[in-house]
């Protein structure tokens, strides 16, 4: 997202905390998020020099201080922007990249609203990332932030059904930046998966984050989580969805992956903070079968044993199931975690718009303009689940060609 990271680590060496938390905001709106929850591992901090000889400097850990330290001193100056008297955008999506989007357009004098369909606005960020990786005041701050920027979110707004693109762009918006995501959780099509008891880990989370599910009957939503937990998948959602269950609980919460240790898509943090927490991993794993009891309710899972072959598509070794290897765990919760699909409610309802076979929007990967006049996408509803930073480069780049779009540039 275009940080100038050695102008920032210098004003912290110089003791200017607050100016080095001013120059990441120039560029990155939501610094305190992305010093917590980016894989700085493999982004920024690759291009560090001292990672070739050594590790590198701690980008990402910088990047937090100087952003907490500011929310800490309030003094937080609201970016200087121009009167907001230019055009109107709509953004679909209170995500990274919706976020990110809003706040470069409203810098630039744009009059900018979110529209998003839940009742509370930060995507992922809110519903999906734990309180203990993410703090919800944290968030809660930067879209302080952005709302003093002069950025209007309307919650429980569905882009599509409650409005359509159409509608938008006849009512006044002379541009649309459409970031939904992808929250639409994949299953693994096997026996069992409609049990009591199983959760998708995006069902399991949103409770969990969103619904305070954990103080129910003081809060509407219940979560039934049992004593033996076993999640499906390793990725960071996974990881999420395990340590969660392990607060909630959970007696024994085991990983499940097909694949060995070194395969697991988790950040390496993640995966270090859950076996600490006391999450087991149970790697070279497939489940064929979840088993349910006479009430409905998981009682175990049969899986297969794995074994890892030639080299696969994503470059990781493929998983082989070992010939009569079928055994069988003793299991009162599933959880599955293999993977988000985009999510299809706004494309569904607007067949004009360009999809891949995936269900992704179909963008310029320069611009992220969509195949219709004015609409632009970004984030995961354009590249399939990924990250918060890459949603956040979208985000920017939508920006910046919108403003090209509407100044008659483009
Ligand atoms: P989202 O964050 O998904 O936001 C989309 C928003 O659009 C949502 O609020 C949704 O309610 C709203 N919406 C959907 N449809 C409509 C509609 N029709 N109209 C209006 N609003 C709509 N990435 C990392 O970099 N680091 C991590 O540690 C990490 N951990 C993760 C943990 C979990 C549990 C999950 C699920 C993901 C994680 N990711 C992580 C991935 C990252 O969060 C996503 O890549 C990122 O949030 C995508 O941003 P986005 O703005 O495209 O979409």
């Amino acid at each position: 997202v275009e940080i100038e990271i050695p102008a920032f680590i210098k004003l912290i060496a110089q003791g200017k905390f607050l100016q080095a938390a001013e120059k990441i905001k120039e560029k990155n709106s939501l610094a305190a998020v992305c010093g917590r929850v980016c894989p700085q591992e493999t982004q920024c901090e690759t291009s560090c020099i001292l990672s070739k000889k050594t590790k590198p400097i701690a980008i990402g850990a910088l990047e937090r201080f100087a952003a907490d330290w500011q929310l800490r001193q309030r003094s937080e100056k609201v970016a200087k922007i121009g009167k907001r008297t230019r055009a109107k955008v709509a953004v679909a999506g209170s995500g990274p990249a919706g976020l990110t989007c809003a706040g470069d357009l409203a810098k630039m004098g744009y009059r900018v609203t979110i529209f998003e369909s839940l009742h509370q606005s930060g995507g992922v960020l809110r519903y999906g990332i734990p309180e203990f990786r993410l703090p919800k005041k944290i968030l809660d701050a930067e879209l302080d932030y952005i709302q003093g920027l002069g950025v209007q979110i309307q919650n429980n707004i569905l882009i599509g059904n409650t409005y359509s693109i159409k509608e938008l762009l006849s009512g006044g918006y002379r541009a649309i930046f459409i970031a939904v995501g992808a929250g639409l959780p994949q299953f693994l099509g096997i026996p069992g998966e409609n049990l009591d008891r199983v959760y998708s880990a995006n069902e399991f989370l949103t409770r969990v984050n969103l619904m305070q599910a954990y103080l129910f009957p003081k809060y509407d939503t219940p979560i039934n989580l049992g004593k033996k937990v076993a999640v499906i998948g390793a990725g960071n959602v996974a990881f999420d969805a395990a340590r969660s269950a392990r607060r909630l609980g959970a007696a024994e919460v085991v990983i499940v992956y097909r694949r060995s240790e070194k395969e697991m898509p988790a950040r390496i943090e993640e995966i270090e903070n859950a076996q600490e927490e006391g999450v087991r991993l149970r790697t070279l794993t497939l489940p064929v079968k979840i088993i349910g009891d006479a009430q409905g309710y998981v009682r175990a899972m049969q899986c297969l044993q794995m074994r890892l072959g030639e080299k696969d598509a994503s470059d990781r070794r493929r998983p082989e199931a070992i010939a009569g290897s079928e055994f069988t765990m003793d299991l009162d919760t599933v959880i599955i975690a293999i993977g988000q699909n985009p999510n299809p409610l706004l494309t569904k309802v607007t067949p004009e718009l360009k999809t891949k076979e995936n269900g992704t929007i179909l963008v310029n990967g320069q611009t992220q303009q969509a195949s219709l006049k004015g609409v632009y996408a970004g984030g995961d509803i354009a590249t399939g689940a990924a990250t918060v930073i890459s949603a956040m480069g979208a985000g920017k780049r939508a920006a910046r060609a919108i403003d090209k779009y509407i100044r008659g540039e483009r």
